[in-house]
């Protein structure tokens, strides 16, 4: 999650580790798929929802919930194969950027709706895991980030403020009585946060490292998002069977967005819908343009960069209490170098459950086509094995495999605020997309929000809207 390039991956500390084959413990989780389901002919519904991850079937099961409209979903390849398959599965709620500073760009009040809406999408998931009756796991805790220096402190101090004056919660924040910065914190925040002994801040973090002086707690948790993605879909195939069709195997290759419809081309067949819902994540390789060829885009700061996000997992030898832990490791906010994210939590295989402790941080720009099947770079996972597993898990040796690495997709835009509703000018076409690095319960929100305005209402102004460029607007 943390949108950095990290770690130099032609060198360093790998000479222990060969490129990996990718494996994702939250595919090696998924219930078999079933004969693929290309489609097949050109096909109609009320709206088409391209991508069959957390955000489309978000979106299918809202919309299919909350109005009568048809809905069909394509995918090209299966069922939760792009990041929510690959992702940590960590439930959180925080932008990839201070939330004063979306307050600076869209005023406080917009902000704290912002935030408002990403903390109440915990609620959303678990409503629809348990209308489809989801049997996968999910587990709750409260999360830490350890912080070092005076700047990251007074950061998440006028986060707090901010959400205290706009009666959100605050998130605890404590700072150790040792903090050389303690005496440079204002005043004025003196009630947001509690002085600890050193002693605390270790327990907390998992740390011995007295590095760190402060940590931010707040309500997280775990779980395998492309698990339930594959459950959600079972229960809206069963339960909605007369207006719900899900088609696999099938690119979408170009939208037309028209006044009257959007043709979707799609496998070599027409898709024709009355609306249609990109929930694409960074996967920019298909083309939308309005009937005159002209191209329908978003203001460049809602543009989607692909990125590719790195992880590693290995099973405890003994249970451990799930956790989640990240460790700012620049002295600046948007210095260059990543914080590092760890989670711990319970993990099923068949016969047996486990702990299984998920390591992660760096991040490359992604440049051309983002492979499922590249190997994961032996260089980095030395680099990782070096760097990050300490936080992980101090007493693992270092140098030892590990049971999974995988690599995953991440759409990240300039604005790093996720995109929902409809296109400002082609109200035909809707957008559930910019994961940000913190994708998994947005997108829930996402979907909830579209199939509201699928269904007819007129949504209040939002961090959320999509916008144009002045030019574009103009055109
Ligand atoms: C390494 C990593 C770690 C992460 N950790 C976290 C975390 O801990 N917490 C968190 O909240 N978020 C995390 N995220 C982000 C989160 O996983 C994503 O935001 C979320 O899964 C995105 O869901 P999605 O449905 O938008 O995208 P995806 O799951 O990528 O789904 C998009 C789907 O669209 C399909 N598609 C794309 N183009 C087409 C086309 N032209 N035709 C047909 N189908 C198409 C793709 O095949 C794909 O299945 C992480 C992401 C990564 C990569």
């Amino acid at each position: 999650m943390a949108r950095h390039r990290a770690i130099d991956p032609s060198g360093g500390a790998s000479a222990a580790y060969e490129d990996q084959p990718s494996r994702s413990p939250w595919i090696a989780q998924l219930a078999p798929d079933g004969p693929p389901r290309p489609l097949e002919a050109d096909a109609r519904a009320d709206v088409a929802i391209v991508g069959a991850g957390i955000a489309g079937i978000a979106t299918a099961f809202f919309t299919l919930r909350s109005t009568p409209l048809s809905v069909i979903v394509l995918e090209r390849d299966r069922v939760a194969r792009g990041a929510t398959g690959r992702n940590a599965g960590q439930l959180t709620t925080y932008f990839e950027r201070p939330l004063h500073d979306i307050a600076r760009e869209f005023g406080a009040d917009l902000a704290i709706e912002g935030q408002r809406a990403f903390d109440g999408a915990h609620d959303l998931l678990d409503l629809m895991a348990a209308e489809a009756g989801a049997t996968v796991r999910v587990e709750r805790f409260t999360g830490h980030m350890g912080m070092f220096s005076r700047n990251h402190v007074l950061v998440h101090l006028r986060n707090n403020a901010l959400r205290r004056d706009g009666g959100l919660p605050i998130e605890a924040c404590v700072i150790s009585e040792d903090a050389e910065f303690l005496a440079a914190v204002p005043a004025a925040h003196r009630d947001l946060y509690s002085v600890v002994p050193q002693a605390q801040v270790r327990e907390l973090l998992e740390t011995d490292d007295d590095r760190y002086r402060a940590v931010l707690s707040d309500r997280k948790g775990c779980a395998n998002s492309g698990a339930l993605v594959q459950q959600v879909l079972g229960h809206l195939e069963a339960r909605y069977a007369n207006r719900f069709r899900y088609v696999d195997c099938t690119r979408v290759d170009k939208i037309i967005v028209g006044s009257d419809d959007v043709r979707l081309e799609a496998g070599g067949h027409g898709v024709t819908a009355s609306r249609a819902v990109l929930c694409t994540n960074g996967f920019t390789e298909h083309v939308v343009e309005d009937p005159t060829g002209r191209r329908v885009e978003l203001h460049p700061d809602q543009r989607v960069v692909g990125t590719i996000g790195f992880m590693t997992a290995f099973f405890e030898e003994h249970r451990r209490a799930p956790a989640a832990m990240s460790y700012i490791r620049n002295t600046t906010i948007g210095g260059s170098t990543p914080y590092v994210y760890v989670t711990r939590r319970t993990y099923d295989r068949p016969g047996d459950t486990v702990t299984l402790t998920c390591m992660g941080g760096p991040e490359w720009p992604f440049e051309g086509s983002w492979n499922a099947d590249l190997p994961f770079p032996g260089p980095l996972l030395g680099e990782m094995d070096a760097q990050v597993r300490p936080f992980a898990q101090p007493a693992r040796l270092p140098g030892l495999p590990y049971d999974f690495q995988w690599h995953g997709l991440m759409g990240y835009m300039d604005g790093r605020v996720r995109v929902i509703g409809a296109h400002p000018r082609h109200g035909r076409l809707l957008y559930n997309l910019g994961c940000n690095g913190v994708g998994f319960l947005p997108s829930i929100h996402g979907g909830r929000q579209i199939s509201r305005l699928l269904g007819g209402e007129r949504l209040p102004p939002s961090i959320f809207d999509p916008r144009e460029a002045p030019a574009d607007a103009q055109g």
